[in-house]
């Protein structure tokens, strides 16, 4: 797992990521399928806050070793769009 800790860290993944094919699809809440429309690849990317700091978890090799991987960056992309929407509904987030 790696820490998310700025914005900025996630922005060159999220470059990666935008000039592959991946698919992000929701499992649940924090927890997403990232496919490689190309390879046909499957990752889980998961989500959490542990002493309110942010982690992201992949199953791919590159998040193995933690590094922040395009998988990971294109199912933040997805989570902060979903976290906005839940505030501007109103409802609390589930810890
Ligand atoms: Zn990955």
């Amino acid at each position: 797992m790696v820490e998310m800790k700025t914005a900025d860290d996630l922005s060159k993944a999220a470059e990666r990521a935008r000039h592959s094919k991946l698919f992000v699809q929701v499992i649940q809440w924090r927890q997403y399928r990232v496919t490689n429309r190309e390879s046909g690849a499957e990752y889980t990317v998961n989500f959490f806050v542990r002493d309110g700091k942010r982690f992201g978890h992949c199953t791919c090799k590159a998040g193995m070793v933690n590094v922040i991987c395009k998988h990971l960056a294109a199912a933040a992309g997805r989570h902060v769009m979903m976290a906005a929407q839940h505030r501007r509904s109103g409802i609390p987030m589930a810890a």
